[in-house]
């Protein structure tokens, strides 16, 4: 059945390959994105599906540009917490503002998009919400502090929100992906990645449509009696 899916950081890297793949599956998908215009738009143009430009920590925003996407295309069933940011630093050098960002994005994007979309799953009595991880928030990572926390903090918030959707068909899942060939591994300098890559069994990065694939598990009628769970996909880097 085809649905009204929104995925948050839609537009490039993982969030991209997510939104093509429901897309391929039948839904009518809409990708959110923090303030990349150009790539939104090349995006857009070709995908045709449409990019709403939005800060996922701003609450507010949430609520009033799920409002009107579900006005514009019928009640949202499917949302794919995947928005993301890195303000990488060593404790004693992070500062106050690089903790809150990332814990207002990451975390707080998460709470916002599930205040805007939730109840009205619970309500119709279907609903999938899929929450994007790290490998880092379950192992820690050096110099990722908030990254870390925020990324825990996502897969406590998932197993809590899974037992209050549960009797309302609304399952809450999350993927912990391991490091995925994207901008935001992009930006590890090439040393550090060599040393990384060195470190995962199946020995290479992991591709976007790799997280697409367990989305599109996770958010179809099959995946109905999963629920509060992690699926980590990370090419056995680590394994719990
Ligand atoms: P990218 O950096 O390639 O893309 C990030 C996306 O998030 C962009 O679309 C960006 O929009 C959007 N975004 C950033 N800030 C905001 C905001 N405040 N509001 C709305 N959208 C925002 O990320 P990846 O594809 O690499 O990662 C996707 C997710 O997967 C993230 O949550 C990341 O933490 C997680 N992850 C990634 C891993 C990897 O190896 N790549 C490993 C583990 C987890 P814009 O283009 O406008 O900036």
């Amino acid at each position: 059945m085809a649905r009204v899916a929104i995925v948050t950081g839609g537009t490039r890297g993982i969030g991209e390959a997510i939104c093509l793949r429901l897309q391929r599956q039948g839904h009518q998908v809409v990708a959110n994105y923090g303030g990349n215009d150009e790539k939104a738009r090349a995006f857009t143009e070709r995908t045709g599906i449409p990019a709403v430009r939005w800060d996922v920590g701003d609450h507010e925003a949430c609520i009033h540009n799920c409002n009107d996407i579900a006005a514009e295309y019928g009640p949202i069933d499917i949302v794919i917490n995947n928005a993301g940011v890195t303000r990488d630093g060593v404790l004693h050098k992070m500062s106050f503002d690089d903790w809150n960002e990332v814990m207002r994005i990451n975390l707080g994007g998460c709470f916002n998009m599930a205040k805007a979309t939730f109840p009205g799953m619970r309500e119709r009595g279907w609903g999938r919400i899929v929450n994007i991880g790290s490998i880092n928030g379950q192992a820690g990572q050096y110099g990722q502090v908030n990254y870390a926390a925020a990324k825990s903090g996502i897969h406590g918030f998932t197993k809590a929100l899974a037992q209050e959707g549960a009797k309302y068909g609304v399952t809450v899942n999350a993927i912990a992906p391991g490091y995925i060939d994207t901008d935001m591994v992009a930006a590890v300098p090439a040393p550090v990645l060599d040393k990384i890559v060195a470190k995962i069994p199946v020995g290479r990065l992991g591709q976007a449509e790799e997280i697409a694939r367990g989305v599109a598990f996770l958010t179809s009628e099959n995946g109905a009696f999963v629920t509060g769970s992690t699926m980590s996909i990370n090419g056995g880097q680590h394994m719990y």
